[in-house]
C-alpha cells in the first residue's frame, strides 16, 4: 500500500500569457519533488479524461457546452479572472479523469492515499458557473464518483484554501451526504463562507464554514480547524477529500492566513488521524491554489511526506 499521485504534462496546456494560475505552478512543484527525492516514494496513477457523461455528476449541460465552445474559440475569458485556451477543454477532461481515478484507487485499496496535481483548480465552480481560474469542480466530481461507483455514501470535504470554495458548498448546500468544511480569509474573494451558512434542507449542519479576518494567528487558526475536525468526526465519513490551497500561506500573493509551510503537514496529519479512525486511511487531496511558488512548492513537501507517513 502506498501514496500515489496523478500527474501529466497535459496539465500544462491550459494557459494564458501573465495570468498568476499558471503552468508554472505545476512545474515548480513536480521539480521539486523529483529533487527532494520525493516522487519516487509515490506510485504514479495512470488515468484516462473524464467523459462528458461525467462532468454531468454535477454540472449542467449548458455549463459543460459553455466552456467547450469558449475554448475552442479560445483564447478568451469565461469571467474576469477565468480563462480558457484552446486546449483547456481537453485540459479540463483530463484533471476531472484524474481526480476520479485517484479516489478510485484509493477506495479500492490499490493504494492508502494520494494527492492528485492537477489543473486547472476547481473548487469555484458550481454546477453552472465556471469562474476563479476554476473550470470544472475537480473534488465535487470526484465525491459523486465516489458515491456512484464505490457505494461510499458519507463523504468530507475539507477545503483549506484561503479563499472560499463556494463551488462546491452550492453544489452540496442541500445534501447531507457530503460534509464541507471550509477555513478561509473573510471578507475576500468570492465573498460567500459566512458562519451562518450552514447548508439548507436535509443539508442543513452538514456545511461548516471558518471565515477567518486578516489578524488571524496561526494558533487561532489551528484552534479552528480542530474544532471543525471534530465535527466531521462524528459525521463519520467513508471517505475524506482535500481542496488543498496552500494559498493560505502567509506569504502567498493572493491572501494568506498566517500558515507557514510546515503547518501544511500539520493540518495533513491531524485528517489522516481522522480517516484512521472514520474511514480506514482514505484521503485524496486536490491541489488548488497556491502562488508563491516557492512557498508552495515547500507546502506540498510538507503535505505529501504527512500523507507518506500513514501508509500502513
Ligand atoms: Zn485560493
Amino acid at each position: 500500500m502506498s501514496t500515489g499521485y496523478i500527474y501529466d504534462p497535459i496539465f500544462l496546456q491550459h494557459t494564458v500569457a501573465g495570468h498568476v494560475e499558471s503552468p508554472e505552478r505545476l512545474q515548480a512543484i513536480m521539480s521539486r519533488l523529483e529533487q527532494d527525492g520525493i516522487l519516487s516514494n509515490l506510485k504514479q496513477i495512470s488515468f484516462i479524461p473524464a467523459k462528458e457523461e461525467n462532468l454531468r455528476l454535477v454540472h449542467t449541460q449548458e455549463m459543460i457546452q459553455r466552456v467547450r465552445s469558449a475554448a475552442s474559440k479560445g483564447p478568451s475569458w469565461l469571467d474576469m479572472d477565468t480563462y480558457v485556451s484552446p486546449d483547456s477543454y481537453r485540459v479540463a477532461l483530463a484533471a476531472v479523469g484524474g481526480g476520479m481515478e485517484l479516489v478510485s484507487q484509493i477506495a479500492s485499496g490499490v493504494i492508502t492515499n494520494g494527492i492528485a496535481l492537477l489543473r486547472p483548480p476547481g473548487h469555484h465552480a458550481t454546477a453552472n458557473r465556471s469562474m476563479g481560474f476554476c473550470l470544472f469542480n475537480n473534488i465535487a466530481l470526484a465525491a459523486r464518483y465516489l458515491q456512484k461507483h464505490h457505494q461510499l455514501e458519507k463523504i468530507a470535504i475539507i477545503d483549506w484554501d484561503v479563499h472560499h470554495g463556494n463551488g462546491t458548498q452550492e453544489i452540496f448546500y442541500q445534501d447531507p451526504s457530503v460534509f464541507y468544511m471550509s477555513t478561509h480569509l473573510y471578507p475576500h474573494y468570492p465573498g460567500t463562507g459566512g458562519k451562518l451558512e450552514i447548508g439548507e434542507g436535509k443539508g442543513c449542519s452538514t456545511t461548516l464554514n471558518f471565515p477567518l479576518g486578516h489578524g488571524c494567528t496561526r494558533d487561532q487558526y489551528i484552534k479552528y480547524f480542530d474544532q471543525g475536525l471534530e465535527i466531521i468526526k462524528k459525521f463519520h465519513p467513508d471517505f475524506i477529500l482535500i481542496s488543498a490551497g496552500f494559498d493560505s500561506h502567509a506569504d502567498d500573493p493572493l491572501g494568506g492566513l498566517g500558515l507557514y509551510e510546515e503547518d501544511f503537514g500539520l493540518l495533513t496529519t491531524k485528517i489522516c488521524e481522522v480517516a484512521k479512525e472514520t474511514c480506514q486511511d482514505r484521503v485524496a487531496s486536490f491541489l488548488e491554489g497556491g502562488y508563491n511558488l516557492e512557498k508552495l512548492t515547500a507546502s506540498v513537501v510538507h503535505h505529501i511526506n504527512a500523507l507518506l507517513e500513514y501508509r500502513p
